[in-house]
């Protein structure tokens, strides 16, 4: 068909289709539906030639399907004269299925008697580098800086919140990079909605597995319930190939009113509050204010002298062992494991201190390996004279959501002689975070050769109850926080004889922590418990001092 292309063959179109190679012109005669369109464009877009019919609907399947509307909404509101200019910003696909961001600029040319005559104008486009994320389709870093800039500039109000996946480096490492774009996009695809949806801000890609979301009217309530939703979104929502991928994630947050400096600061503050968050508040959001910079600084420094000692065949750190007692006779049966860390200048630090921060980190797998081999080799040589004494090893996340920790374990050992009967794996509270049939797999395993599992700090969260129903549990331990007034709050009796009537009923023997006094002790032994451990019967003691105790 014969194209009419009157109106449309114009010299000043020519002149301005050269002005620069990524502004592109167009042009529609409005009776025709005819439009034409420079050169640079038809090749950067992949279009079907310089002139072709229709051109509002084909465009719009090349504009990102969540800016559409928008597109589609603003030509109506300019064609009906609403609007004089049409002038929007979205997402276009060019010819290799790239998103780039356009400003598209456009007016309507009336005849004499005032009909539409040409709808003619700009599209400039803001390029793909420099603007959006090609795997989320997201606007990127580039544009998050720039956002913050425009916050320092006009002294706004409002809120800027960093989100990171946990254990990405992990997810890349294990099933390739492929599998890790796919998760990303699906995530960010999921944030783009929920952000969108709420009408509360926008959302960027920044680097590695993390996202921004620059909220501009949100206080600390909205951010903490936002937060709460995009935690869920992580958990549950994202799908590949018909498998949940169940993911968790930390958060940072920065109020544009409590700040001052500029978009690079604010960078770097949100995403410190981020580190915070992972590493020190099991991905609970975290607030940044300038007073926690210095203290910042100084966590960065123990973290990375931590990192060193362990790399440099985990100098500086030694182990504890607290006596676990008979409930009834105090008779030392067994002993937990405690790791220390001591190194100058920082001296002693407490593991309070660095274990929930060092659980992130890929290094605490080696570190739990050293642990390991130091625990059994220190038991082994109370086992010559007591077979049947135990040694109580705390099991991080890193370590269990490992598959090869079977085998780190097993070999340790093989290789040290030690009957597995006598090892007891502590799953401390974090790892109750890994999903609940693959808990149940390796520890399922871990039992089938012999070695005892043990729920660590039970009655922490709310969940604990089921997962006595649910875990193949050897013992339990019951906190510390749910006997400090034992004897005088109703409220904790009831719930430690609770606990302690239904462990006894699933046969699962149990050891009250935290005993720090002897009324505390004798108050305590009218329930059921199988083991004590606490501060009244020893403080956690270097090993020859524990030999010491075991031969009084
Ligand atoms: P946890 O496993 O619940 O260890 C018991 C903690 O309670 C120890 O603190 C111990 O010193 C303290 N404690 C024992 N009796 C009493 C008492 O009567 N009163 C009071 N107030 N406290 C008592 P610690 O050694 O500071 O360890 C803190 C946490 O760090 C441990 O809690 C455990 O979750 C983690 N942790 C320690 N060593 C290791 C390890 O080797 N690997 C892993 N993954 N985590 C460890
Ligand atoms: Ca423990
Ligand atoms: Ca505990």
């Amino acid at each position: 068909m014969e194209l009419d292309l009157s109106g449309l063959d114009d010299r000043v179109f020519d002149a301005l289709a050269e002005t620069a190679k990524r502004r592109y012109i167009y042009m529609c005669n409005m009776k025709t539906n005819v439009s034409r369109w420079s050169k640079n464009a038809v090749e950067y877009f992949g279009l079907p030639g310089e002139y072709f019919k229709d051109a509002e609907r084909l465009w719009a399947d090349y504009v990102h399907p969540d800016d559409r509307q928008h597109y589609l909404d603003d030509i109506q509101a300019v064609l009906s004269g609403k609007k004089k200019y049409h002038d929007v910003e979205y997402r276009a696909k060019n010819k290799d299925g790239n998103y780039v961001v356009c400003s598209c600029r456009g007016v309507i040319v009336r005849g004499e008697n005032g009909e539409p005559d040409l709808f003619a104008g700009t599209l400039d486009n803001h390029g793909l580098l420099d603007n959006v994320d090609p795997v989320t389709n997201l606007y990127n870093g580039y544009a998050f800086l720039n956002a913050l800039r425009a916050y320092c500039t006009a002294g706004a109000e409002g809120l800027i919140m960093a989100v990171g996946i946990n254990e990405f480096t992990n997810v890349n490492a294990i099933f390739g990079y492929a599998l890790g774009n796919q998760i990303l996009s699906k995530f960010g695809d999921q944030l783009y909605r929920f952000v969108k949806n709420e009408g509360c801000g926008t959302l960027y890609r920044m680097d590695g597995a993390k996202f921004a979301v620059c909220a501009p009217h949100m206080n600390e309530a909205g951010a903490e319930r936002l937060y709460a939703q995009i935690r869920e979104i992580a958990h549950r929502k994202i799908w590949i190939a018909n498998r949940q991928i169940p993911l968790t994630v930390s958060a940072g947050a920065v109020l544009a009113r409590n700040f001052s400096g500029d978009e690079y600061a604010i960078q770097a503050s949100v995403i410190s509050a981020l580190r915070r968050s992972k590493q020190e508040r099991f991905g609970r959001l975290v607030f940044f204010d300038n007073e926690q910079a210095d203290s910042a600084r100084k966590d960065l420094e123990l973290m990375e002298a931590l990192q060193k000692s362990i790399v440099n065949h985990c100098e500086g750190f030694y182990l504890c062992y607290q006596p676990i007692v008979l409930a009834d006779s105090g008779k030392i049966v067994g002993m937990e494991a405690l790791l220390r860390w001591n190194k100058e200048p920082y001296g002693e630090v407490p593991p309070g201190r660095f274990i929930p921060w060092l659980e992130n980190d890929l290094h605490f797998y080696e570190l739990g390996r050293w642990i390991l081999r130091q625990a059994i080799t220190d038991a082994a040589v109370v086992l010559e004279q007591r077979p049947d004494f135990f040694v109580n090893v705390n099991v991080a996340y890193t370590q269990m959501e490992r598959a090869g920790f079977r085998d780190t374990v097993l070999e340790l050992l093989r290789e040290l002689r030690f009957p597995p009967q006598n090892l007891h794996l502590e799953l401390t509270e974090r790892c109750r975070s890994l999903r609940i049939d693959y808990l149940q797999e390796e520890m399922q395993y871990f039992k089938s050769c012999g070695i005892r599992m043990v729920l660590d700090d039970f009655g922490i969260e709310g969940s604990s109850l089921e997962l006595l129903g649910n875990l193949p549990i050897d013992h339990l331990k019951i906190d510390r926080s749910f006997v400090s007034e034992i004897e005088s709050d109703p409220v904790q009796q009831t719930i430690v004889e609770a606990v302690l009537n239904c462990a006894e009923k699933l046969r699962i023997q149990t050891c009250i922590e935290g005993i720090e006094t002897d009324p505390m002790r004798r108050f305590l032994l009218q329930y059921p418990a199988s083991f004590h451990q606490g501060y009244f019967y020893s403080r956690p003691v270097r090993f020859e001092r524990f030999l010491q105790l075991l031969e009084a």
